[in-house]
Order: C-alpha cells, then sequence, then structure tokens
C-alpha cells in the first residue's frame, strides 16, 4: 500500500501550425536561419502595435471543440511582464482569466499508456479535465555559443496554446497516455504537428504530495520544460520518489522549480518558484475585447473525426481489435493507407493483420514513411484476398509478402511465378486420392476399423504426391467421403 497520493497537473505548450507569427506577418517557417524571420513588430520595436492572427483563433478553439470546451463570450489578452533576454518586449502577450477554451477533458485510452503499464491500469477509460486552453505569443530562442550567448528572434512571436489540465492525473503513467492522445488530437486538427523534437509541444509538470487520509494538498512543486513524453513520465517517477523519501524523512518541502536532467534520471533545483502575483499582469492595451462566436463557427466547419470516432468505425465497420483500430489510426497516413486497403477487401481483419504484422516492420527496417510504402493499398488488399480465398495459405502469404515489398510485382504474379498456388480442383484431387486409397490397403483398413488417425496419414500421402499443392482441407474431405 503507498502511503502518499500524488496530485499532477499538466501544462502544455504547444505551436500552432499557422503560417504567420500570432500579431505580425513573419513566417513560422522551421530551421530558417537565425534572425531571418523578424520584423519591427516581433523584434519588440517601440511604436508597433499587434494585429491579431485569424487563423491561431480558429485553430485555438478548434483544439477547444475537439477537447469539448466551453468559450466565454468574450475573451481578454494579458500582459504578463518579466525581465529576461529572449523577452524583447518585457512581457509576453497571453491569456488569464478568460482565454478561448475553458474546461473540457482528455480521454484516456488503454493503449495511449505505455506498453508495460497497460496491464495494471487502475481507472481505464478515465478522463483528465481540463482547466483551460490559452492563445499566447512564444518568445525568442535564447541559446549559448562557445564564446558568449545568443538571441534567435524568429521563435519570437510564434503562436502558442497553453493547455493547462486540472490536477486530475494520479502517476507517470496517466502522464504519458494524457500526452500521447493530446498529441493525436492535435495532430487530427491540423492544430499543430506536436513534434516534440522540433520542440512543438512542451511540458510542465506541477506535482505535489500528501499521506494517504490527509484531503490538504502538499507542495507543489514544478518541473519544467520537458520535451519527450517518455522523459515527463521518467521524471514524474523520480519526482514523486524524491518527495516521498523527502517526506518520509520528516524534511519540509518548498515551493519550488525543478528541471529534468535526461541523462542523470532526475530532477534538478533551478530557483524557488515565484507567484502569479511576481508578473504584474495587466490587460492588454493594445488588443480590444475579442467575441469569439464568429470564429468559432469557422472552427466548427474544419471538425474533423476524433481519434475515437475512427477507432470505433474501424471495430464497427472493418472488424478489426480494438488494438489493431488504436494502432491503425494512431497516425492519419497509415489510417488513410488502411482504409484504401481495406475497402472491398474479402476480410479487412486479414488486411490490417498485414499491415501491422508485416508492413509497419517491413517500411520501419527500410527506413520508408508509410506515404511512400513501395507496397500500395490495393496490391496489399490483393494478396490479402488471395489468402483468404485458400488459393495460398498464411506461411506462403508471408512469402509472397516478402517478394511484394521488395520487387512491388502484384500477388498474383508472384504466385504464378513461385507455383504456389494450391490445387483446389475436386477433380485433381480425386484422382490423387484414389491413388493413394489404392496403394495403401493397411491404413485404408485402419480408418475403415474406427481409427481416425490413419486419415492423417492418406491425407499426407495426397499432399506428397501433389508436392504440398493441393489444398489440406479438401484433401482431407475427399479422402473422407470416399472411405465412408
Ligand atoms: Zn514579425
Ligand atoms: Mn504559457
Amino acid at each position: 500500500m503507498e502511503k502518499y497520493i500524488a496530485t499532477i497537473g499538466l501544462e502544455v505548450h504547444v505551436q500552432l501550425k499557422t503560417r504567420t507569427k500570432t500579431f505580425c506577418s513573419c513566417s513560422t517557417e522551421f530551421g530558417a536561419p537565425p534572425n531571418t524571420n523578424v520584423c519591427p513588430g516581433c523584434l519588440a520595436l517601440p511604436g508597433t502595435l499587434p494585429v491579431l492572427n485569424r487563423e491561431a483563433i480558429e485553430l485555438t478553439l478548434l483544439a477547444g471543440l475537439m477537447l469539448g470546451c466551453e468559450t466565454p463570450e468574450i475573451s481578454t489578452f494579458y500582459r504578463k511582464n518579466y525581465f529576461y533576454p529572449d523577452i524583447g518586449k518585457g512581457y509576453q502577450d497571453t491569456q488569464l482569466d478568460l482565454p478561448l477554451c475553458l474546461g473540457g477533458a482528455v480521454p484516456l485510452h488503454t493503449f495511449a499508456y505505455p506498453k508495460d503499464a497497460q496491464k495494471t491500469i487502475a481507472t481505464p477509460d478515465k478522463k483528465i479535465r481540463l482547466s483551460r486552453i490559452q492563445l499566447e505569443e512564444d518568445v525568442a530562442k535564447f541559446f549559448h555559443m562557445e564564446n558568449g550567448s545568443g538571441l534567435d528572434f524568429n521563435r519570437s512571436g510564434m503562436t502558442l496554446v497553453e493547455v493547462v489540465s486540472e490536477p486530475d492525473i494520479a502517476n507517470a503513467d496517466e502522464a504519458f497516455a494524457y500526452l500521447t492522445v493530446l498529441q493525436q488530437v492535435l495532430v487530427y486538427g491540423g492544430i499543430s504537428d506536436a513534434d516534440m523534437e522540433k520542440g512543438q509541444l512542451r511540458c510542465d509538470v506541477n506535482i505535489s504530495l500528501r499521506p494517504v487520509g490527509s484531503d490538504k494538498h502538499g507542495t507543489r512543486i514544478e518541473i519544467k520544460n520537458m520535451n519527450t513524453i517518455s522523459g515527463v513520465r521518467r521524471a514524474i517517477a523520480f519526482e514523486t520518489q524524491r518527495q516521498a523519501t523527502a517526506l518520509d524523512a520528516g524534511e519540509t518541502l518548498r515551493q519550488e522549480t525543478r528541471r529534468w536532467d535526461d541523462t542523470r534520471g532526475e530532477t534538478i533545483l533551478m530557483r524557488v518558484k515565484e507567484s502569479a502575483a511576481d508578473y504584474r499582469y495587466f490587460p492588454e492595451p493594445d488588443l480590444p475585447l475579442l467575441r469569439p462566436e464568429p470564429f468559432l463557427a469557422a472552427a466548427r466547419a474544419r471538425m474533423p473525426e476524433l481519434p475515437w470516432e475512427k477507432r470505433d468505425r474501424y471495430v464497427r465497420d472493418f472488424g478489426v481489435t480494438e488494438y489493431d483500430a488504436f494502432v491503425l489510426a494512431d497516425d492519419l497516413a497509415l489510417a488513410a493507407y488502411f482504409e484504401a486497403a481495406a475497402q472491398g477487401a474479402a476480410k479487412p481483419k486479414t488486411v490490417a493483420n498485414y499491415i501491422i504484422n508485416d508492413l509497419l516492420s517491413a517500411l520501419s527496417a527500410a527506413k520508408v514513411a508509410i506515404a511512400e510504402s513501395p507496397l500500395r493499398p490495393d496490391t496489399l488488399r490483393s494478396l490479402a484476398d488471395i489468402v483468404e480465398s485458400g488459393k495460398i495459405n498464411s506461411k506462403q502469404g508471408k512469402e509472397v509478402f516478402a517478394e511484394m515489398f521488395t520487387t512491388g510485382k502484384d500477388a498474383t504474379v508472384i504466385v504464378k511465378e513461385k507455383g504456389l498456388e494450391q490445387v483446389s480442383d475436386t477433380g485433381a484431387i480425386e484422382a490423387l486420392a484414389d491413388e493413394v486409397i489404392a496403394a495403401n490397403p493397411g491404413p485404408v483398413a485402419d480408418y475403415r476399423a474406427g481409427k481416425p488417425a490413419a486419415l492423417n496419414f492418406l491425407k499426407g500421402q495426397v499432399m506428397k504426391l501433389s508436392k504440398g499443392k493441393a489444398n489440406p482441407q479438401l484433401a482431407g474431405d475427399i479422402l473422407a467421403k470416399k472411405l465412408s
């Protein structure tokens, strides 16, 4: 029995997929040379005024719609003041009491958990409530070189949403599942590419521990700026243990900000936490009150099929398992491939099996993306259909698959070339059966005397005569009929 209950909330910063920045028309292109996508506005020169990006509003509202948030009638912007080299204006434009989205939830799903945790999920189908989704601007990138430091203002003014959860997360595995589902939703909506390697999804964790039986929350500790989902999981596991050990030793925890050192596998103290009051938030006088309604209508028109809706449809319409559906719907390109291949297939489940068991590993070994698969969806379907029809068995199907993947040839062509086709011609098998019965009077008598195993021997003889090509099921049936 655990001694402590962890209370965990996540703040996730997501870079929106807008072509231009939040308040100016500079490009958001990734990887441009430093300080080339800049203008007086995002360089924070005096006298410039912000013009709010319509697409940024729509994408934020779309995220809210997908996650079941409410939108207030009026939304407002605030200046969050602080002094740091990466913030030229001395403040960040963000939202406070009236963000674009309020409430909502992220629905967790068994297969969104880490693989090794899927068997021990405490509350399957848990929903993590959201507090808010707000629109804000990113700051410049402060980086250190061999001699001195540099600032890249390309990132200054990039569009972010901050997704803030309620402290509903109970452990590291739930945080992992939460981020997995959130990332999926953002990609589905075309809201963000949410590519963590490119820093497009960054996560701050708030975590406190309290003894079981106490309803008073423990001291809140923040871990800043993590950029891998597995890193967040490890950081929470470490921090929970660290706090429990400290509390066990009778220590009093301070409210502080820590960072995660992935190589050392531990959190490290950065600073003793500042509070919201330190930022001196005040209403942004250069941005008028925003009425979201007209933008909301536009966002509604962009509502995609949600990941969980797609998965349900796969299970319902294609007869795949929930696990198959999760794997196939996890990536939009893979989902499109599956649907193209499964459409009109004799048994879509067989198509799903080939994709999950054979295609994905072949692609990953060849380092090829699904969209560039050398095997087209209709080609894969034809293989699945040939196996389904019984013309070749599943073992031969694997052989044909490998050949198809490397040569791009059609399944029917390979089956012919390799002479794999099973003989399902009743007449041909009957002739072989007659031959076998005539040549094996002993086993025939055994079978007729009530020894069913003798039939297997006879069937084996038919298979041998056909050089393995007879349909075994059919061979057995024909023999049994002839001997009855
Ligand atoms: Zn600019
Ligand atoms: Mn923020």
